[in-house]
Parts: structure tokens; sequence; C-alpha cells
């Protein structure tokens, strides 16, 4: 351990298991040295998250539902009165109606639309404004996008248009909360096999072909985003805001896959 992260206390919100990508992002941190508070969506999960954040030293574990406001004001009331201040947020939460992660976009309805868009993309900025008066000294926020924002992914829908506005939101409060030091980035992940994942029709497809396809012929796990997110979270990062940063093994740089008989 290098203690990158020593010092620094940060608030992780999207654990839901094991398998999920802000798990491997707390992971990272704490082995440099971060002291991590963990929030969680309802009983069920919270009785994952409580074991998870134990292992990683942690007992400041809080629920936190984004469509209720109050239960987001209490969070940051209770890292205030623990903490007093915060260097770093991680917000790795996303949710649309599975049926209609598939089949046309058309189809959307409006109830989804506007609860994927409050719970996926706005939670976001609600987030950053509370997380923002806790970082006198400046601070770093994360959030996790996906590809499907910029190009069409079938299925992915509703989703893809969420991860659009919370892409803009990112640079929009990059540019707000520049000035006091409050750096604000995000990752745009590979597929990774996790709950919100698999969510999305015909998953196991996109998993297979993206392995398949991207340059470096591998899967995304949540140690690569760990990795990237370590970074984007330290100083070393000190210059870096309003940034999307991939971490798909280079699918992104494809304008088409390269077809079979080309292959080497
Ligand atoms: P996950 O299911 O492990 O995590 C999603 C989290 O969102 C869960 O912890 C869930 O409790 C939380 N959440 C959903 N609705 C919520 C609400 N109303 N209030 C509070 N929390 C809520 O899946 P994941 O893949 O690790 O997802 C984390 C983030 O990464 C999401 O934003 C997702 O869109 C993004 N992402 C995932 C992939 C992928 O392939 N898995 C790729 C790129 C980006």
């Amino acid at each position: 351990m290098s203690g990158l992260m020593q010092g620094k206390r940060g608030l992780i919100m999207g654990v839901a298991n094991n398998h999920s990508i802000a798990w491997g992002i707390a992971k990272a941190v704490h082995a440099e040295g971060a002291e991590l508070a963990f929030t969680y969506q309802g009983d069920a999960l919270g009785r994952r998250v409580h074991p998870l954040a134990a292992e990683l030293g942690s007992d400041f574990v809080v629920p936190c539902d984004v469509e209720d406001i109050a239960s987001v004001d209490s969070v940051f009331d209770a890292i205030k009165e623990r903490w007093g201040k915060l260097d770093f947020v991680v917000h790795a939460i996303g949710f649309s109606d599975k049926s209609e992660l598939k089949g046309q976009y058309a189809n959307t309805t409006r109830e989804n639309f506007v609860r994927t868009m409050v719970i996926s993309c706005f939670s976001f900025t609600e987030i950053a404004k509370r997380a923002a008066a806790l970082m006198p000294d400046g601070g770093s926020l994360l959030t996790l996008t996906y590809g499907g924002s910029t190009a069409v992914v079938p299925n992915y829908n509703v989703m893809g248009v969420a991860k659009a506005g919370l892409e803009a939101s990112m640079r929009y409060l990059a540019g707000d909360f520049g000035p006091q030091g409050i750096r604000v980035n995000a990752i745009s992940a590979g597929p990774v096999r996790t709950l919100a994942g698999s969510g999305v029709g015909d998953a196991r497809l996109v998993y297979a072909w993206q392995q398949r396809n991207a340059p470096l012929r591998r899967s995304t796990t949540i140690e690569d985003v760990g990795g990237s997110a370590l970074y984007l979270l330290s100083d070393l990062a000190a210059g870096v805001t309003g940034e999307i940063h991939f971490v798909d093994n280079g699918y992104n740089i494809l304008s088409m896959p390269i077809p079979e008989m080309m292959r080497r």
C-alpha cells in the first residue's frame, strides 16, 4: 500500500453486492488508505452491504433511496455529524424499469422516463450539491456512465438517454464547483456482469460481443474500474475535471468490429 488515499474520507453510493462496480472502487481506494462510508437502498441490500463495509473496516453504513430526497439529506447530515467534511463521493446508481430495457426506445413510457431520469441522472446533481457543501478543502466526485449515451446500444433505450443527461450534468457540475477545487468526472465502463447490468435485455450477448470485439479482447472487471477510479479520486488527477474516462478495453474507439477475415 502506497497510501495514495491516506487521510481521505469518502462516500460510496451504489454497492448492492460484491459484484457491484461501486464495490470494485471501494476496494481500490480502501487499499490506498481511504476511510469509507457506504449507503444502501432498502433493508435487503443493507444486509449485504453491512458485512462488505465491515470487510473494509467501516461501520459507517446508512440507508439512502435517491427517490426520497429526505433520505439523501439524512446521509449528508450523518456525514456532517460524524466527519464534519468529505473528500470524495462515488455515485454508482442507476435504475430503469426492466420491462422497458428491451425492444424499442420509442415505447418508453412517460412514467418510466421520469423515474429513470430522477434516479439515474438527477440524483447525481442532488448529491453533488450536498457533497460540495461538505468540501471546504476541495474534493472529487465521480459517477458511472456507459457508451449507450452517445451511440445506440440495443435494449439500453431510456438508460442511454439518462446517461447522456448524466454526462452533461457532470460537465456542468465540474463548471459550477471547479472554482471551489472540486473535481467532477465520470467513468464510462464497458459491460460488467452486475445486478443492474443483467437487467438490460440480451445482456449476455452484449458482454460476449464486447469481449470478442474490444481491442483488448477481454471483459471489463470491477477491478479495472476500481483502478481508474482510484486515479480520478486521488490527487494524481488534480488537474482533471469534466472528463469522461473510458474503461472499456478500448471498445469506444471502434466504428465497426474488425471482421473475422481481417483478423491476424
Ligand atoms: P449494481 O446493481 O451493482 O448497482 C446499482 C446500484 O444502484 C445498486 O446498489 C442499487 O441499490 C442502486 N440504486 C438503484 N436505484 C436506487 C435508488 N432509488 N436509490 C439509491 N440507490 C439506487 O450495478 P452496477 O452495474 O454496479 O451499477 C453501478 C453504476 O454503473 C450504474 O450507474 C450503472 O448504470 C453503471 N454502469 C454499469 C455498467 C455495467 O455493465 N454493469 C456499465 C457502465 C456503467
